[in-house]
């Protein structure tokens, strides 16, 4: 078909295990200034031209190229493959409990001291569980002493405020987790509270978010989660400085302190959230996206401004016959067709979810080292 006769693009994808909108397809209509040579990604063009999405079949899963109103067009070439980069949490996740264990060595050898974490677990969620040992198997693997305590689920608050009031006092214990969520008869702020601020690894004290949103202040812990995201960004050179940065979700262990964290980076950021009316608009304009929903697939390719880079914090299972376990993990981006228009993308798994843990050894470490004036 001769490209100059072009007027629209029709990209049909299908995100197959989501459980939102069907029109997955979407109708691409651009007027170009000059584009000589496009890339096998329509980021690159999206640059320099106008764009908006229409709806079509959701059905196929093929470039249709139909019609095009500028005739210096040269060439389209419309990528159905994934084009975006990989962004692997796993690798970096790695990288950084290979630092965090060499600086622990190094402070080991130099001022006898090792960093410990404390972990209080209240019921018996299998989910928290296996959060916990893994939490366990990472301190082990880095050469943090970690120190567990597991309450019964019909445990009283006191009892776990004495447990936290324990460890804050104790100087082998740096930083203090109580796993989330708790029983329903506990009051979370209370004992989210009770954690000193010094020992608050996991960064949710209300000092240490007060100080993240104030200008001029620092928190001394950020959000393990959040600061994955961020981290991530910098370890893959991805600017923010400048650029424009949508969140979805606003929870207090996520979203909320990602946008924070973002605005502190000098990105323009806007916030998503359930009763937010156009949505997928607002994502379109985004240079960067961070997603902490919890609905698998929910952000589709055609929210997404091509050549974004894209933050996917969602773990969500969706029912898969051929996995052995009867489940698979997915995030709150349809990765299918995302990864044809961002310029980056994490998986899930192996995207945030890695550097969670990480950044937990991380604020350990930091925390021991602040204690103890070790740099
Ligand atoms: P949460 O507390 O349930 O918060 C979800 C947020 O998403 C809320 O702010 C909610 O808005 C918003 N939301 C819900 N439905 C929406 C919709 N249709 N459109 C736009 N916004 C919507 O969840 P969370 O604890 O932040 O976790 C979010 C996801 O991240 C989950 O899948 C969780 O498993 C995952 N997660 C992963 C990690 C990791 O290590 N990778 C860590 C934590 C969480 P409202 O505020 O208006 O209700």
């Amino acid at each position: 078909m001769a490209l100059m006769d072009m007027a629209a693009t029709m990209i049909f994808t299908d995100c197959s295990s989501s459980s939102s909108s069907s029109s997955t397809a979407r109708l691409l209509h651009f007027t170009s200034t000059k584009v000589q040579k496009l890339p096998n990604t329509i980021s690159r063009f999206h640059r320099s031209n106008s764009l908006q999405f229409g709806i079509s079949n959701p059905r196929f899963s093929r470039t249709i190229i139909t019609h095009c109103s500028s005739s210096s067009i040269s060439a389209i070439e419309l990528n159905n493959e994934a084009s975006a980069t990989v962004i692997d949490g796993k690798r970096v996740a790695k990288d950084i409990r290979e630092e965090v264990a060499v600086e622990i060595s190094r402070m080991k050898d130099e001022i006898g001291i090792v960093p410990g974490l404390a972990v209080i677990l209240v019921g018996d969620r299998k989910d928290s569980a296996t959060y916990v040992r893994n939490k366990k198997k990472a301190c082990d693997s880095v050469g943090i002493n970690s120190y567990e305590v597991r309450l019964a689920e019909d445990s009283s608050e006191e009892e776990v405020l004495k447990h936290i009031s324990k460890f804050n006092d104790d100087p082998s214990v740096h930083g203090i987790l109580v796993q989330l969520p708790l029983p329903s008869h506990m009051n979370e702020q209370n004992i989210l509270n009770a954690v000193c601020i010094e020992k608050d690894v996991d960064g949710f004290h209300p000092l240490n978010i007060g100080r993240l949103a104030m200008r001029g202040r620092e928190p001394l812990f950020v959000p393990c989660t959040p600061k994955g995201c961020i981290e991530l960004l910098h370890r893959y050179d991805i600017p923010i400085k400048g650029k424009r940065a949508v969140v979805i979700g606003r929870s207090n262990i996520v979203g909320m302190p990602a946008a924070l964290l973002l605005q502190r980076e000098d990105a323009t950021v806007s916030i998503v959230h359930s009763r937010t009316k156009n949505p997928e608009e607002i994502t379109r304009q985004a240079d960067i996206v961070i997603s902490a929903v919890g609905q698998p697939n929910m952000v589709r390719g055609s929210w997404v401004k091509p050549g974004a880079v894209i933050i996917d914090v969602g773990i969500n299972p969706v029912e898969d016959p051929e996995s052995p376990r009867g489940y698979r993990l997915v995030g709150d981006i349809c990765y299918e067709e995302a990864s044809k228009v961002a310029s980056a993308i994490t998986p899930v798994p192996g995207g945030v979810g890695p550097m969670t843990i990480a950044m937990l050894l991380s604020n350990t470490l930091l925390s021991a080292k602040r204690v103890h004036n070790f740099r």
